[in-house]
């Protein structure tokens, strides 16, 4: 939900006149924009209760098509307070506990989806209850069946994913994630330490790196290649949920098989045309050509 104020006034009462409520949360994110691009797509994860029920009848309204496997709790509620000039302060739930029965039964769902599916994207952090290797255990799946991952987490359960035997395809870290995860602050403006950073054997076995840098487009590794993406400047109006748009891109131009440097620049437009919109995960298909074009991606 997401509250504009002029003003946030603490320890008092604020009246907010237009609400806008949406089905939030990146792996929506992601679904929307490959949806409002034209390509089928299945969202799926995990719903209870009132709030559930409510996020998938906006789905349905956005033509989004979903397939979501549902618990007993009550799903959560995120706000976001926009005010002062462009402060955003949020206010996150921290969502229902997963039981074991929840995480077996979602599972059972998961894996009848992934006759259905080419590729998987999975986003956000994981639910409490489950453990750190649960999106491990979900790439094993979608291998056992043929179907690639890309994966976009953070922390504990981005690292159980790499430290795993079934490793994702291609994983989307910014230069805070990559960082975080190698133990030491990455540049993303020095191309060297950039393109040694994805050296580190903890990557061994990933198909495709891609460190998106915002403003300055991203570096990624496939293979063997080295790439660097740039990108125009634009008129930012709101770049929240740009890293989802970018994976979405990904998806769309892995699953049509398009060759390395149309991957990239397929990502960093609907990454683009993200930040040009005002809602999050949203952009203007009619935009894609003009953009596309003036994304430059060189090898390294
Ligand atoms: P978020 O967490 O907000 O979803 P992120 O940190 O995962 O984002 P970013 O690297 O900020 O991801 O952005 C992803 C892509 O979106 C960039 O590689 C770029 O293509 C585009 N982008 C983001 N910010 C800007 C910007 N200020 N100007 C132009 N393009 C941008």
């Amino acid at each position: 939900m997401s509250y504009p104020l002029k003003h946030l006034a603490i320890d008092t009462v604020n009246r907010v006149k237009e609400v806008h409520k949406t089905a939030g949360g990146k792996g929506l994110n992601v679904s929307r924009v490959i949806s409002l691009m034209g390509r089928d797509l299945l969202a799926t994860g995990i719903l209870g209760g009132h709030f559930g029920a409510y996020i998938e009848a906006r789905l349905d309204d956005d033509q989004i098509k979903h397939d979501f496997s549902h618990i007993d709790q009550e799903s959560r509620n995120s706000i976001a307070i926009l005010h002062d000039g462009g402060n955003q302060t949020e206010i996150l739930e921290a969502g229902p506990t997963l039981t074991s029965t929840d995480a077996t039964n979602f599972l059972k769902h998961y894996q009848k989806l992934l006759t259905q599916v080419s590729l998987v994207t999975m986003s956000g952090s994981l639910p409490g209850g489950l453990e750190p290797d649960f999106y491990a255990k979900m790439i094993q799946l979608a291998h056992q069946a043929g179907v690639a991952v890309l994966l976009d987490t953070s922390g504990a359960s981005l690292k159980a994913a790499l430290e795993s035997d079934a490793k994702p395809n291609l994983i989307k870290p910014n230069e805070a994630e990559i960082s975080q995860l190698l133990g030491q602050q990455v540049d993303g403006h020095d191309l060297a330490s950039l393109k040694q950073a994805l050296q580190a054997p903890i990557f061994t076995g990933v198909d495709w790196i891609v460190v998106s840098l915002g403003a300055a487009g991203a570096v990624a590794k496939h293979g063997d290649h080295y790439y660097q993406a740039t990108i125009p400047k634009i008129k930012v109006v709101s770049p929240v949920g740009s890293g989802d748009s970018t994976l979405a891109g990904l998806a769309m131009a892995l699953e049509a098989k398009k060759p390395d440097q149309q991957v990239l620049q397929t990502g960093m437009t609907t990454g683009m045309l993200n930040t040009m919109e005002a809602p999050t995960g949203f952009i203007n298909p009619n935009l894609f050509d003009q953009y596309f074009a003036k994304v430059n991606v060189q090898a390294i």
